[in-house]
């Protein structure tokens, strides 16, 4: 039985490779103590786009970083091909703020994709024509009827213009809202920021951990922003 074991161990080494044993190896902790993101879509987790981690803006602190390996668990366990696709996080140096953000640099925030259909409600691989703004954008205005957080607008560079009418895609809101309920499900946690007409549809108006971000910060239609302690 040793000696299967063995040989076992040796072929699942050789059959590795060099690729395999660099993602294996825990991530050193920076001088700030912070830890990166995965970058290859293992732990169910990839950057929107590969710059989040080439340029490293991809910093957690460890506790955060396990927290939203966890969530991203979690919602696999519920939508198999859901992949939590992150942009901005932290730098390694753990400076706050975190340019552009008003927040973010001690390796306690992320920002996360929300998840898209198509106008017929079947899930988009990946988040439609971010081009321009890097994952923040396109967000999911009230529905007629719905809350509207900032009837004047918001300030400077926070306002975005809403996606035209007769866009392609929609927001999944199973998608999304799972991915909401399962991060304030979790003790590491603080608050997550969404903008209220999505709080109030995803029926969790009201509850402690959701908040608004207020009209002069960026809009939370777009993107989730998720804080942890
Ligand atoms: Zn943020």
């Amino acid at each position: 039985m040793r000696s299967f074991a063995g040989l076992a161990l040796l072929v699942g080494l050789s059959a590795c490779g060099s690729e395999v044993e660099e993602r294996a190896r825990p991530a050193e902790p920076t001088a700030a103590g912070l830890v990166s993101l995965s970058c290859d879509g293992s732990q169910g987790l990839r950057p929107l786009f590969a710059r989040y981690c080439s340029q490293g803006r991809n910093y957690m602190t460890p506790e955060a970083r396990d927290a939203l390996v966890d969530a991203a668990s979690r919602l696999q366990a519920r939508y198999p091909e859901a992949i939590v696709r992150f942009m901005d996080g932290s730098g390694p140096d753990g400076i706050v703020p975190f340019p552009p953000h008003l927040s973010h640099g001690d390796g306690r925030q992320v920002d996360l994709a929300l998840y898209y259909t198509d106008t017929e409600g079947h899930p988009l691989a990946d988040v439609p024509d971010t081009r321009n703004w890097g994952g923040y954008w396109p967000a999911e205005p009230p529905l007629p009827g719905e809350r509207v957080a900032c009837p004047e607008g918001r300030s400077g560079r926070a306002e975005k213009p809403d996606p035209p009418a007769d866009r392609p895609w929609r927001l999944d809101n199973g998608r999304t809202k799972a991915l909401v309920e399962i991060l304030i499900a979790d003790d590491r946690v603080r608050r997550v920021f969404i903008e209220p007409h999505l709080e109030e549809r995803f029926g969790l108006w009201g509850h402690s951990k959701v908040r608004f971000a207020g009209c002069q910060a960026a809009r939370h239609d777009d993107h989730i922003h998720v804080d942890f302690f």
